[in-house]
């Protein structure tokens, strides 16, 4: 609670609470270290450390794709918060506004909104600001009615669902448009999250076209929408000029310099005048900060990232943290003046430790650290035994980068219980065959026992 700095009452020293703002990355990592290093004072009651996120868990984004792939079981691309978080108090919720001078957050739970007490005030001594970021749509036409994100598990295993499903309904009908528009799958946004869930889905499509009688690989069309002139640039010019020779050497259509401006009635309409029919319209095109930052009256740079110090502190304020896509913190190891770190897992990872250990010295009265970390480079897959790295300067392709890909990914995905279930499962995946099943009817639960009760849902009831 509110630590008291008039006069010490007698008794146990008061308790200081920390908020830590967001389950991902930054907001489980901190939580992770602050847990570890405040072990005896969160045991005597001296600090409390309190997660507010709206899921139970963590997401490891990077295994996103390989869990559209069917690769990966979406539970495990997951880390449970509880249960790595055991001396922490988790609120399943979401800040709806932070008041720094008063030291409080605003937040709404699953109860709030049920026994309709709006939100629940809750103070803290400490924040940690780590909402990350969300993505960055456009005023296209359509986008909003058709698109699909990919930021979430739901998002992805949602998408694989989608895409079979659209494989089923190509071969069950005789109307070549429909068919033709089921087959056509158009994502937009070459960064790794569109590049990865486009050659991961199109790799898992490929294999299950084997199973149908009357769809080939080939009936399948993927078309990839860049608006600039390169895609990953994560991996520098040159292996990004091979992820599209790779791409386009599978059939993919890769079109740079090209921009969606439309897709209203499920046809996507790209500025090189093309239109496609389609079903299928993955939104990847980058992100921007989550939509709370506006509300916490801190200052906010001109893309809506938290103006940071070095220390990882909110500038001009004290005892503001933040880190991660939240956060726009100075880059020491550029030599371009003002530059900031990359919005990416990398640095949110590294961010996190600093920031956690500068609580502890402002805890202590110790002098704080400064973020310092020179990215290493990035690796990506394009799919089963393909993909791109360049690290550490080294620059790689194909299976190599692939392996070095998956061992990357694996020795820093969280806890070790999830590093055995993941290596598992691709050791599994080795040896039987894919998945090659939707299984959309999970989003509808209820719909079968609806039916069978007499009651019949409507076209807009999803069966809750
Ligand atoms: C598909 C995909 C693949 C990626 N691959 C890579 C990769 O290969 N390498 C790499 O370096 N980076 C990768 N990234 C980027 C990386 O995942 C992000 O940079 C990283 O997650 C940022 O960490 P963060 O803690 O800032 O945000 P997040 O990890 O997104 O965590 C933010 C958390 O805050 C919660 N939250 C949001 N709003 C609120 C609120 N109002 N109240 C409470 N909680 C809130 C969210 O639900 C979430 O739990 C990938 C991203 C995606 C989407």
């Amino acid at each position: 609670m509110a630590s008291d700095s008039g006069g010490t009452p007698p008794g146990p020293p008061p308790s200081v609470r920390i908020l830590v703002v967001g389950g991902g990355y930054v907001g489980m990592y901190t939580a992770l270290r602050l847990q570890r290093k405040l072990k005896q004072r969160l045991r005597s009651g001296e600090a409390e450390i309190v997660v507010v996120t709206p899921d139970p868990y963590m997401t490891y984004q990077p295994f996103l794709p390989e869990a559209a792939a069917g690769s990966i079981s979406p539970r495990h691309v997951v880390v449970p918060l509880r249960r790595v978080l055991p001396h922490c108090t988790i609120v399943l919720g979401e800040a709806q506004r932070i008041d720094h001078t008063k030291r409080t957050a605003t937040v709404t739970t699953l109860a709030t909104g049920e026994d309709g007490t709006g939100a629940i005030e809750i103070p803290y001594d400490e924040i940690v600001i780590a909402p990350g970021s969300v993505s960055r749509t456009l005023p296209v036409p359509g986008l909003a009615a058709h698109g699909f994100g990919f930021k979430t598990i739901e998002e992805a295993i949602g998408l694989r669902n989608h895409v079979i499903e659209q494989m089923d309904i190509a071969s069950a009908t005789r109307d070549l448009a429909i068919r033709d528009a089921a087959l056509t799958f158009v994502f937009v946004g070459g960064g790794y999250a569109g590049v990865e869930a486009l050659a991961e889905l199109e790799d898992m499509a490929r294999y299950t076209a084997r199973y149908y009688h009357n769809i080939k690989a080939e009936d399948l069309k993927w078309i990839l929408v860049e608006a600039t002139g390169r895609i990953l640039p994560e991996v520098g010019e040159a292996m990004g000029k091979y992820a599209v020779r790779e791409l386009r050497g599978r059939n993919i259509d890769v079109r740079l310099d090209t921009r969606l401006e439309s897709c209203e009635d499920r046809v996507a309409v790209l500025s090189d005048g093309a239109r496609f029919p389609t079903r299928t319209l993955v939104w990847t095109a980058g992100v921007k900060p989550a939509p709370l930052l506006a509300a916490t009256g801190l200052p906010l740079n001109e893309r809506g990232r938290l103006i940071c110090t070095a220390s990882l502190t909110v500038e001009g304020t004290e005892h503001a943290w933040a880190a991660g896509d939240a956060a726009a913190v100075p880059d020491l190891t550029s030599d371009e003046p003002g530059r900031e770190t990359a919005p990416n897992a990398q640095h949110a990872v590294r961010q996190a430790k600093v920031l956690a250990e500068n609580i502890v010295a402002a805890m202590n009265g110790e002098p704080l650290k400064e973020y310092r970390h020179s990215y290493a480079g990035s690796v990506a897959s394009l799919g089963l035994h393909k993909g791109v790295a360049h690290v550490y300067g080294r620059r790689l392709k194909g299976y190599p980068a692939w392996l070095i890909h998956r061992m990357y990914h694996l020795s820093r995905v969280p806890t070790f219980n999830r590093k055995a279930r993941v290596l598992a499962e691709w050791t599994l995946a080795g040896l039987f065959k894919r998945e090659i099943v939707s299984l959309g009817s999970l989003e509808h639960p209820r719909a079968e026992f609806e039916l069978a009760a007499g009651r019949h849902p409507g076209p807009d009831d999803d069966g809750r």
